[in-house]
């Protein structure tokens, strides 16, 4: 039994992360840290959380867990996890992995030299629709792959209209909540890396020193073009993801959410086909492959390296609006 203690009192945990870790046979939640005494308490007794914890260091002096899970907001991320890497405990870390490069290589290399595992929520990686695009661009169904479409703009709901949109030094704005999400996808669906990026932000009135809007181009090591649309604003695009290839497209509409849901459309010489995908839990499935990952059986399906490279695209996608320029990604 790995049992976990959980850094950060987030809504993500409540709903997604703590029924990810019930839902296995062999973990369970232990304990909570927050930074606010009385929501630390009502948190635990709303989740049913045996021990809750004031103090970080507290959390991580007990023996009885074995892995954490890092939720709170982003420049916390690297700090949380050095300790937490450093007590010997197990890391699965929210995204974006960290708020500089320098950070991320740092959480990176203290957890390799600490024999722990390190992971990063990229729970988009566990959806079956997306597993599926992947397995089929392996198999060599769009041919060569040319072009990527990322549509992901959202109206972000109010209950998640605090620090997202109006503090820029906790990580908020849309390209570290959710370019960060769709380059890692797109990593993954690609088995390619970003190199280059070029993208303009938006202020177009929810968010407060932060952008609220994002365009970006990114040009991908196999030569691919991927163009990501973000937006904290937009009410009704819906959101989807296209690959177009030598021989085929294909066609995600309603794919990028919490859950896996969506269609999957397979566009080529022979006509239109739609895909049989499978459902499956997000968050779920990234904690699975956590503890395999723990127990030695495999990696996680994000590691710590992965976050660090599409946290590394994500800043030089803000960093190519804030200049005007096209910008490197360098991990
Ligand atoms: P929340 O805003 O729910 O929580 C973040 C922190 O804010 C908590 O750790 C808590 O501090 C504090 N906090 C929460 N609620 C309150 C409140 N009512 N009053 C005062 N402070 C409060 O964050 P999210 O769950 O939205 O996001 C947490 C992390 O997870 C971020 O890194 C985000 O990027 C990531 N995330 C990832 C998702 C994914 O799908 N992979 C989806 C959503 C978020 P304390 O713990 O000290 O009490």
């Amino acid at each position: 039994m790995i049992q976990f203690g959980l850094i950060g009192a987030s809504q993500i945990a409540q709903f997604g992360v703590i029924p990810a870790i019930r839902a296995q046979a062999d973990a369970r939640v232990l304990s909570v840290f927050s930074s606010h005494p009385e929501r630390g308490k009502a948190y635990a007794e709303t989740c049913q959380i045996p021990k809750v914890f004031n103090s970080l260091d507290e959390l991580l002096a007990d023996p009885e867990i074995q892995a954490v899970y890092i939720s709170t907001t982003n420049e916390l991320h690297h700090a949380q996890t050095l300790k937490a890497a450093r007590a010997g405990k197990h890391i699965l870390c929210e995204k974006p992995l960290a708020m500089s490069l320098a950070q991320g290589r740092e959480m990176v290399q203290v957890c390799q030299e600490a024999g722990v595992v390190l992971a990063t929520n990229h729970h988009l990686r566990n959806a079956g629709t997306l597993r599926k695009i992947r397995e089929l661009i392996q198999t060599g169904a769009v041919g060569k792959p040319i072009a990527a479409r990322v549509f992901h703009a959202v109206y972000l709901r109010e209950d998640l209209q605090s620090w997202r949109i109006n503090k820029p030094q906790a990580g908020g704005g849309v390209v570290l909540d959710i370019v960060v999400h769709d380059v890692d996808l797109l990593r993954f669906l690609l088995n390619a890396e970003p190199i280059e990026v070029t993208s303009f932000s938006q202020h177009f009135g929810m968010g407060e020193n932060v952008e609220d809007g994002s365009m970006a181009v990114f040009r991908f090591d196999n030569g691919l073009l991927a163009q990501v649309h973000t937006a904290f604003t937009v009410r009704y695009a819906g959101n989807g993801i296209e690959i177009h290839g030598t021989e085929g497209s294909i066609i995600a509409k309603g794919a990028l959410h919490q859950s896996s849901t969506g269609e999957v459309l397979l566009r080529n010489a022979q006509g239109e086909q739609v895909i049989e995908t499978e459902s499956a839990d997000l968050h779920a499935g990234g904690v699975r492959r956590f503890l395999d990952a723990i127990q030695g059986k495999g990696m996680p399906a994000a590691t710590g390296e992965d976050g660090l490279r599409s946290m590394a695209a994500a800043l030089a996608c803000l960093e190519s609006a804030r200049m005007g320029c096209k910008q490197a990604i360098i991990i």
